[in-house]
């Protein structure tokens, strides 16, 4: 595998030919300084340089990454006998980071946001009839689609979109836009859910994803605000930057694979030189890759949004294998996010005393103990505790619990009620 590790001097050294950059066709580059032009002038990508620095700082990452490559090749081998569903619905959590009434993108983009994923991952985009014949049966419907959530971590209802207020300006790829404390907004369980982050991504990004099998905290993608559907980052406004970072989230390299005439780990792909930009001719050889030259229609190049309209048979494969067995995202397959919960029940329950110190009692509005409803407890950000326990008396056990707030969680098997309370 190839690596490029960001140092400050070649951080600087990249600085320097940001201005020549709209020239020369290269990609778009992460000043080590955070300098950066206001106008996305190339696709620009972070996946990679995010993936580089999470592998500097964990040492266990470079494992789990080869586990995840042993694992996708078994399933290469073997699709059928390791496939646990024909086809996949990711449920979608869209985070809106906003400091101005343009960056609060409204729901109805991010709903068409969520329709061009559909599209583009079920081969049912109309530009799909432009890919030349020589690629066209490569072009994979990957069987994966993405439902907005309609069920909170905690049980409760919701249409999958947060819309958040910030003070941050320009947001960057140190991953602060996925925590509330710097600003952000934390992610929803990452296992269960696909979280995109919208906002003002800064530093001439479109956007960036994390692949599988680093932290739950970060996992996800960020895409710029205005290369929705749309939006105002022409010619990188139809909803494809999602779609890339999602094919990276699906554990998915550019196409080039980031070497010259690297190796994207896909087999289905030609070998090319380096990414491309705008919209190229067909064909373009390099690389001794022809007659038919680069898959530059791929949406993991660096094409124009309106040029790149396909995955490939190849890719496709890769990306099913983290729902086979033993995948790193199957978690995803089996999640109920994007089931509607359960209608509250009219029975009324209170939980006291609240703030509680040792034990939680559950009663009726009749003041019985509600011994047949079982309760579990959930930190603000939806992570289970597991330290809980309920009793057949209906009390519950918080004497584990650290100090904080938590929502607990009760059914009867039937009905779905949620309250707050305090552990002190
Ligand atoms: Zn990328």
């Amino acid at each position: 595998m190839k690596k490029t590790f960001y140092s400050l001097s070649l951080g600087l050294a990249c600085l320097a030919s940001i201005s020549a950059s709209a020239q020369t066709g290269q990609r778009a580059i992460l000043p080590a300084n955070g300098q950066l032009p206001t106008k996305v002038a190339n696709r620009g990508c972070a996946a990679m340089e995010v993936l580089d620095a999470q592998l500097a700082a964990n040492p266990g990452l470079a494992q789990r990454l080869s586990a995840i490559e042993a694992q996708t090749a078994r399933y290469a081998a073997n699709p059928v006998a390791m496939r646990t569903t024909a086809a996949v619905t990711i449920p979608v959590v869209v985070h809106v980071l906003y400091r101005t009434s343009t960056e609060n993108v409204s729901d109805a983009q991010v709903q068409a946001q969520i329709d061009v994923l559909n599209q583009d991952f079920a081969k049912t985009n109309t530009d799909a009839s432009l890919i030349p014949a020589a690629f066209a049966g490569l072009a994979a419907n990957t069987n994966v689609q993405f439902a907005l959530a309609k069920r909170t971590p905690t049980g409760g209802a919701t249409n999958g979109i947060i819309h958040k207020v910030t003070k941050v300006t320009s947001w960057s790829s140190n991953d602060a836009v996925k925590n509330s404390k710097r600003g952000g907004d934390d992610a929803w369980d990452a296992t269960k859910y696909l979280n995109i982050w919208v906002c003002n991504l800064g530093q001439g990004l479109l956007g960036y994803a994390q692949f599988p099998g680093g932290s739950t905290t970060t996992d996800g993608v960020v895409v710029l605000y205005s290369s929705l559907p749309g939006g105002s980052a022409a010619p990188y406004n139809k909803g494809r930057t999602a779609t890339h970072e999602v094919g990276h989230y699906l554990n998915l390299r550019h196409i080039w694979g980031d070497a010259s005439c690297g190796n994207d780990l896909v087999s289905d792909t030609p070998t090319q030189q380096t990414s491309n930009y705008g919209c190229p001719t067909f064909p373009k050889v390099t690389c001794s890759n022809g007659p038919n030259g680069d898959m530059f229609m791929n949406y993991m190049d660096y094409t124009d949004d309106a040029c790149m309209y396909m995955f490939s048979n190849g890719q496709s494969s890769r990306m099913n294998a983290l729902f086979a067995t033993g995948g790193a995202r199957v978690g995803l397959a089996t999640s109920n996010g994007a089931t509607a919960p359960l209608t509250v029940a009219a029975t009324s329950l209170t939980l006291y005393p609240n703030p509680a110190t040792d034990q939680l009692n559950i009663r009726t509005a009749m003041d019985t103990p509600a011994s047949n409803w079982t309760a579990k407890v959930y930190d603000l950000r939806g992570f289970e505790m597991k330290q809980t326990r309920t009793s057949a008396s209906g009390t519950l056990d918080v004497s584990a619990l650290p100090t904080g707030f938590y929502q607990v969680v009760l059914t009867d098997g039937v009905n779905v009620q949620h309250q707050r309370f305090q552990k002190q």
